[in-house]
């Protein structure tokens, strides 16, 4: 078909520059084409070579990845996209644009899954949080929209391994040039993409908040079955709908939506058996049904009840690890409370309302600050920009640096 046939040893060959890549492992495959491990002898290095389809509609997708990434890794010093990959070289080999990106390890959906979808303690969901408001502050700075946030699109370095960067420009797009409406993956999906409504660079803020929710509970927030279901699970797990105005405004709508005396109710009745049956499954048999993803359902968390699964439910009354000593215990209900906080500004139905990278990363989850109300970000201007310049260089309670 449209892909090269490559096995170990397969050399690569950019004509331009006369650099040899070296396949030495398959890495990952995707519509797009291969993803492979390659050595390069002149500098003795391993880079990830992504070789696309020989097929137009690809090419130029991939075309677009190359030029947003170049323009990131110009624009932007080392530290400043230390959360980015890095790209080092494209050409043209046999029909196939390549693509070489520094070589990094395992993505979080499969670290996620080397934990046994149990979730990640608070201390490293802060820090991979934290590390991905880092790189979305630059995407956002530089007026791009990533489109496709999710934890198979983080990776970990392959040195340090509690170093993590955003990868994947593949559906990116400029702010203000958002030409496609089919975008993001299902459960990472914002309620405006879902809807039809017009979309800025809000949407991967909703992304991230799914992803900072999945890191801690192990499981994807809104695993929907169907766009249906998402919707459903959005509504019941943040316990509104969207905001009226949304709703008038967005095309899909009537998808979704019946008017009943000028308000908006669900659509759900016919649904709702098919809702409940996937509900009530566990992991393995959600996963039996070809589903990718295990759902946070009835019988796999057995304190979650259908009827009332609300964010503060899912994330409060998660099980606490066994042999937490008295304060400990006190800790990570406060610890736990700053999270609903600060997921209660990401996925906010509203994009207007949604907190942006800079606003989100001054939360007290992110700094270490008590929380003594909910968070009120100030609006984003010049001022608390250079603020947060500072918080974010030099203020590091996490330990770790970003
Ligand atoms: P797609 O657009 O098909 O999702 P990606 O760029 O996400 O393509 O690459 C597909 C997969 O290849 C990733 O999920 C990851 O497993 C692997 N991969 C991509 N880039 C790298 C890299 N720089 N280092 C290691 N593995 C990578
Ligand atoms: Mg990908």
């Amino acid at each position: 078909d449209n892909d090269l046939i490559l096995y170990v040893n397969y050399i690569l060959i950019n004509a331009g520059s006369k650099q040899r890549y070296i396949v030495k492992d398959l890495l990952g495959q995707g519509t797009f084409g291969q993803v492979a491990k390659c050595w390069v002898p002149e500098t003795d290095n391993y880079v990830a070579v992504k070789i696309i389809k020989n097929q137009p509609a690809y090419y130029q997708q991939a075309l677009a990845e190359v030029s947003i990434l170049s323009m990131l890794n110009q624009k932007f010093n080392t530290d400043e996209r230390r959360h980015i990959v890095r790209i080092l070289d494209y050409f043209v080999y046999q029909h196939h644009l390549c693509i070489s990106f520094e070589l990094l390890g395992a993505n979080l959906y499969e670290l996620i899954k080397m934990n046994q979808f149990r979730g990640f303690p608070l201390n490293i969901v802060r820090r991979f949080s934290m590390q991905i408001l880092h790189a979305l502050v630059v995407i956002k700075d530089a007026g791009i929209i990533h489109c496709d946030l999710k934890p198979e699109n983080i990776l970990v370095a392959s040195s340090a391994g509690s170093d993590i960067k955003v990868i994947d420009f593949g559906s990116a797009c400029l702010e203000g040039r958002t030409v496609y409406s089919y975008i993001q993956s299902r459960y990472y999906r914002s309620p405006e993409v879902l809807l039809g409504y017009p979309y800025t660079a809000a949407i991967d803020m909703w992304s991230f908040g799914c992803i900072v929710a999945e890191l801690f509970l192990g499981l994807p927030l809104f695993a929907g079955a169907s766009e249906f279901d998402l919707l459903q699970r959005m509504i019941e797990i943040l316990g509104a709908q969207p905001p009226d105005d949304l709703l008038r405004d967005a095309q899909n709508t009537n998808n979704f939506f019946k008017q009943v005396g000028g308000i908006y109710r669900l659509e759900d009745e016919v649904y709702k058996d098919v809702i409940r049956a996937y509900c009530a499954l566990t992991a393995e048999e959600y996963e039996a049904k070809e589903c990718k993803k295990p759902v946070i359902g009835k019988r796999y968390f057995n304190y979650v009840n259908l009827e009332d699964v609300k964010l503060e439910d899912v994330i409060e009354k998660y099980p606490y690890r066994k042999n937490l000593a008295e304060e400990e215990v006190t800790k990570e209900t406060l610890e736990r409370l700053k999270l609903v906080d600060f997921l209660r500004g990401l996925v906010e139905f509203d994009p207007a309302k949604r907190w942006s990278p800079l606003q989100a990363s001054r939360h007290p989850f992110i700094t270490g600050e008590a929380l003594t109300c909910p968070y009120n970000p100030p609006p984003e201007t010049q001022q608390i920009r250079a603020m947060q310049t500072i918080t974010v260089d030099h203020h590091n309670p996490g330990g770790g640096h970003w």
